[in-house]
């Protein structure tokens, strides 16, 4: 017979044999069973089915060790003896890296270890697939020949797809069964409680039920009945997914952020890609259903994500799996063509990142709160979920192995902990916070027109951190004295192109209007660091935060800066106009930058337009280099607004958007708090008003101790002025200026004033 004929015929046989095992385990998925006996059965139809000797399943231990669980052709004593250190072995490595090993000769491998006990000394072949669920190696299937040949990309594909169905079946074999039903000591679904510390990047206390953003699929929907029914239904899901994809790459949300814009286009070239849609053809006609050929996909590239370590195919990876979730919703009949996802009462997605879209394709109604395993608290995700009050707990690392759709979970956004299956002691312990927590925003509501003046008589002011027009109604709603910090590159940043003259006018316009009568300080473009234009190419940097950078662009590049002044000039029409700009480290670049303002102020006055009634132009004081001039910049600026942000992460060096450093050096330390006096006197001594609008001067604590130090104004995000001004108004604010003061002086051996204040909190009855 030809060559070519012959491999011809021999594919034809693999495939029916594939088919023949794919009908052997639906016929034995239609019986429940203890895990045991169920990892039995599979074993023994693979080793007659497949052409091999030997088949095997090693399962995860707690502790990551692999056992042996099952076999056909191994011998049976080694059964729940045989472990494996993660990565040892042929078995470990194919756990470790999550891929498929197949070798002619197993011995040859330079990672094989031997074990005696099996008896595998017989065999020659061996290939391996992972166990993987959403991702999750569960564990590694085998098959071994005596004969030393390389397994076929068929065979290849059968065992992966048997490896599939095994845990999902496995999985509710468990469930079914309860405790008696377990394996020795192995867990195939986590049940235990946990808790994961990841960070608050919007607060609030939730308990609520988990949903998983990429659901596994049932185990009874894995196996086709019709191969041709299946395969219409992957095509008519392709054809609406890709429909699907078209709208949201033109529809508003891709207008949302460069992000949301970037992995828009990115699953435009997935869904669109035709190796992908290849894969799922074919494992349908290997005889999947179409939900089973999704996963299976999604499943290798997920495995595959996990352990990558380059965040650009991080990325990459991340959008196709997320074009899988969106895919396996269409086929639920979840997804409509426009999107919007159902979810439980009370839900709380789990994901490892969410872009403001797919946030925003949750229904707002019945969505409880978010967990990411990655996230950052300046992206637009969390400043949305600060704006609608959502409770986002961000790098929680490892959670999503853990969890499971419809978990118990608690939400602890103000510790940053995510609880998951907690113990009904916890969940008591919880819900009195929520309580508290519940007193407490009915303590704010009743507080929110009340003027914030300390118990001896010091009057302040609480401003709002705004940006967006999501942010505006907050004004009137959460009592504030006006907007601190308003950030206008959040406009250029969620815009497809440079917002015109016109745009920026009418939303700087609708923020003055916002505030009636209090004063409202518009931030001039921040740009470079992490906030990139989609429209303008980055330049790359070895320290983008330390680059070229905000007021740096402006001043070499003021063609931008002066439209903006341009439209802040014409927005203040008739009002006060107050301007501020960042990032500024010298006297003279604040020189510089005010002359621009001033070019564009008498630029409109000699046009004959209608002027601001008057303005302030003001300096960030962001840099350590400012706050050892202050007195200097006193004399050229209307106010002083400190940026402590960033002002913090350039005093301690450590960069305030690496998890790693961001949280390791207290603003409360003496070194951090005796700079912020340094600021407060200089101004003071100067009569130039001075703010904080960085994150701290949200958190009562460090509020209260910038309050004694001598700031009267702080900016910040809406959640914070409840909490800042019920503590101020229990504030004897000399008494705690006199407490601080000499803790933290130069000579100060505290690292921390944190547990002193706490402690003066308590005797005060200051909440905090
Ligand atoms: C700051 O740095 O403290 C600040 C308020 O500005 P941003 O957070 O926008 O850098
Ligand atoms: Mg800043």
């Amino acid at each position: 017979m030809p060559r070519e004929t012959e491999q011809t015929q021999s594919a034809l046989v693999e495939a029916e044999m594939a088919r023949r095992l794919l009908r052997r385990i639906r016929d034995l998925m239609e019986r429940e069973q203890a895990v045991q006996a169920r990892l039995d059965q599979f074993v023994d139809a693979i080793a007659s089915n497949m052409q091999a000797n030997v088949a095997s399943i090693y399962l995860l231990r707690r502790g990551g060790s692999l056992e042996l669980c099952a076999t056909e052709g191994l011998d049976e004593e080694a059964v729940h003896k045989t472990q494996l250190k993660s990565g040892e072995g042929l078995v470990g490595q194919v756990a470790f890296n999550a891929r498929p090993l197949n070798l002619a000769e197993a011995a040859d491998h330079p990672m094989f270890a031997y074990k005696p006990e099996t008896g595998e000394d017989k065999f020659h072949s061996f290939l391996g697939v992972p166990i993987l669920r959403g991702g999750r190696t569960m564990g590694v299937l085998v098959i071994q020949s005596q004969k030393a040949r390389i397994f076929t990309e068929i065979e290849v594909e059968a065992l992966q797809t048997v490896a599939m169905i095994l845990a999902e079946i496995a999985i509710e074999d468990e469930r079914a069964a309860g405790a008696k039903g377990h394996l020795k000591g192995i867990r195939l679904h986590p049940d235990r409680p946990e808790t994961f510390s990841g960070l608050a990047f919007s607060e609030g206390l939730v308990q609520g039920l988990a949903h998983l953003h990429f659901q596994p699929i049932a185990s009874g929907n894995l196996i086709a009945d019709d191969t041709r029914a299946e395969e219409d239904r992957i095509e008519d899901g392709i054809a609406k997914l890709r429909a699907n994809v078209d709208i949201m790459v033109s529809g508003e949300a891709a207008n949302l952020t460069r992000a949301s814009r970037e992995i828009f286009e990115a699953y435009r070239m997935f869904a669109y890609d035709r190796k992908w849609v290849d894969r799922l053809r074919e494992a349908v006609h290997a005889g999947l259903t179409a939900e089973a050929a999704v996963e299976r996909v999604r499943n290798e590239h997920r495995a595959r994500l996990m352990k990558a370590r380059d965040p650009y195919l991080r990325a990459r990876l991340h959008d196709l799996e997320d074009l899988a979730n969106r895919m396996l919703r269409i086929l639920g009949g979840e997804l409509t063509e426009s999107g919007n996802v159902d979810i439980p009462d009370g839900a709380v997605v789990f994901a490892r990142d969410l872009g403001p879209a797919e946030l925003l394709d949750y229904d707002q109604t019945k969505l409880a709160g978010i967990v990411l395993e990655e996230g950052s608290p300046s992206s637009h995700t969390s400043i949305i979920c600060k704006a609608i009050g959502l409770p986002l707990i961000g790098r929680a690392e490892g959670v999503l192995d853990q969890i499971e759709s419809g978990d118990t979970v608690l939400i602890d956004g103000e510790m940053g902990d995510v609880h998951i299956r907690p113990l009904p002691e916890q969940i008591a312990g919880f819900t009195m916070r929520m309580g508290v927590r519940g007193e407490m925003g009915k303590l704010y509501a009743s507080q929110r027109d009340a003027k914030t003046i300390t118990k001896d008589e010091q009057t302040l002011s609480l401003q709002l951190n705004a940006g967006l027009m999501v942010d505006l109604p907050h004004v009137e709603s959460s009592g504030a004295d006006g907007i601190g910090l308003f950030r206008t590159e959040f406009q250029f940043m969620v815009s497809d192109f440079m917002p015109r003259l016109q745009e920026q006018t009418d939303l700087y316009r609708k923020a003055i209007e916002a505030a009636g009568d209090k004063p409202v300080t518009f931030r001039t473009l921040d740009l470079g660091g992490d906030k990139i234009l989609p429209y303008s190419d980055p330049v790359p940097e070895e320290n983008p935060a330390l680059g070229w950078r905000s007021i740096r662009i402006a001043l070499d590049r003021p063609g931008l800066m002066r439209y903006q002044l341009r439209a802040l000039v014409a927005a203040g029409a008739g009002k006060l106009l107050r301007v501020m700009f960042p990032m500024v480290a010298t006297v003279d670049e604040f020189i510089r930058a005010k002359e621009l303002m001033m070019i564009e102020v008498r630029r409109a006055s000699k046009m004959g337009e209608d002027m601001p009634r008057k303005i302030e132009i003001g300096v960030m004081l962001e840099t350590p280099a400012l706050a050892w001039s202050v007195m200097a910049i006193c004399d050229h600026a209307d106010f002083v607004s400190v940026g402590a942000n960033d002002l913090m992460q350039f005093f301690f060096a450590a960069d305030r958007d690496n998890a790693r450093v961001s949280d390791r050096y207290d603003p409360l330390s003496p070194a951090a708090l005796s700079m912020m006096k340094f600021i407060a006197d200089g101004c003071r001594r100067s009569n130039v008003p001075v703010s904080v609008c960085g994150e701290m001067a949200g958190r009562p604590l460090e509020a209260i101790c910038l309050i004694a130090l001598g700031f009267h104004t702080l900016s910040m995000s809406v959640t914070g002025i409840g909490p800042v001004k019920s503590a101020a108004l229990a504030l004897d604010a000399q008494k705690l200026r006199d407490y601080i003061e000499p803790l933290i002086r130069v000579d100060s051996r505290l690292s921390s004033v944190r547990e002193e204040v706490k402690l003066f909190c308590m005797k005060e009855g200051i909440p905090i």
